[in-house]
């Protein structure tokens, strides 16, 4: 009895030691964090919410996520409201990763630390630091998938392509565009791709918000003007709802059947839809980004900036906005097709299998 007693007192000595170590992270003593994202619209930002929400909550932060529907104005007054209320610190994928310098000065000036969430945010020396996926490696994945697939390492060819872009205020688009080309040109150089349409360069192909409809709408003008008697090959996508959007263009001209096979058609996000559509044989490729890893590479960074830690720092040359380079976290994209859908997305996690039955 008397080691039961011993070990009662150790449990005791324990319980408090705990408590006393524990006390500086209690709840009441985190700040709010401001988390200010673009869209429901795309099912990847209503992912990166949740993951964050729980990962900040888990570490006893308070979170105020908003979202914006795409409009600017709409963000703005979430953010300037998220400064107005004392949030220490925001993490913001902008819409317009222009449009923010006036509501940054305000959160400089009250000592607010900023954290660029996926999307740079342009033009403003009040950006901390940026967390995101090595975007010119997800470009060069969406064109790796079109060489290969097409087999122009073999020397097959010529094929038809055209291009899509995403939205032209949001800088990733430009990595994304700038990556698949450094892999596409070389085809397009020697005439193995053609550009049917001869529209090439984001200034030609860019998508306004990444609006499916947009870009099918887009897709129906070149079928219909460039492909009358010749057949598209490939398409390239920067994003899965844009996908959809040109699935659903060339599905209308009758492309998916034995006599008309779909092009290469690829995507980005892993999105529940186009998987789907890729199990049915229709988009080709997607490109995952894991959000979980990006809101854990995110709290390090709040953590560290509150706590005066270093934050968690890859990249310190690519970000220029416009104002200073933005000290980046970059994660790795993966590229994901028929072949590995499953133990990518399903294996690790990410998806049930049941939301593809
Ligand atoms: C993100 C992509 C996403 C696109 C449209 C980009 O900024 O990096 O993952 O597909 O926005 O939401």
């Amino acid at each position: 009895s008397s080691s039961f007693t011993t070990t009662l007192a150790g449990m005791a000595v324990g319980v408090l030691a705990l408590t006393v170590a524990a006390a500086p992270t209690l709840a009441q003593d985190k700040p709010t964090v401001g988390i200010a994202m673009p869209t429901k619209s795309s099912a990847r930002w209503i992912d990166d919410g949740n993951n964050m929400v729980k990962q900040f909550q888990a570490k006893g932060y308070k979170t105020d996520l908003q979202y914006a529907e795409d409009d600017i104005p709409n963000q703005l007054a979430q953010i300037e409201t998220m400064v107005a209320k004392n949030s220490k610190v925001l993490v913001i994928a902008a819409i317009d990763g222009t449009t923010l310098t006036d509501v940054l000065q305000q959160a400089k000036d009250r000592g607010v630390k900023v954290i660029a969430y996926d999307r740079l945010i342009r033009g403003s020396e009040n950006v901390d630091y940026y967390a995101t996926f090595d975007n010119f490696q997800v470009g060069v994945l969406q064109g790796s998938y079109i060489v290969d697939a097409l087999g122009l390492k073999d020397g097959k060819g010529p094929f038809n392509i055209e291009l899509f872009g995403g939205s032209p205020d949001d800088n990733n688009a430009y990595f994304f565009y700038n990556g698949a080309m450094s892999v596409l040109q070389p085809h397009i150089d020697s005439g193995k791709l053609k550009v049917g349409s001869g529209q090439v360069g984001m200034d030609k192909v860019s998508t306004l918000r990444w609006d499916g409809a947009t870009a099918q709408a887009r897709m129906d003008n070149l079928l219909s003007a460039f492909y009358g008697n010749r057949r598209v090959d490939a398409v390239l996508s920067p994003y899965d709802g844009i996908s959809i959007g040109i699935i659903s263009s060339l599905k209308g001209v009758g492309y998916g059947s034995p006599s008309q096979p779909m092009p290469v058609v690829t995507g980005q996000d892993a999105e529940v839809p186009s998987i789907k559509s890729i199990l049915a044989g229709e988009q080709r490729a997607t490109v995952f980004k894991d959000t979980r890893e990006l809101a854990r590479v995110t709290v390090e960074m709040v953590d560290a900036v509150l706590g005066g830690g270093t934050p968690p720092v890859n990249d310190t040359k690519t970000y220029d906005n416009g104002k200073k380079v933005v000290p980046a976290y970059l994660l790795k994209p993966v590229s994901v097709d028929a072949s590995n859908w499953k133990s990518t997305l399903v294996g690790s996690g990410y998806y049930t299998e049941a939301q593809f039955k």
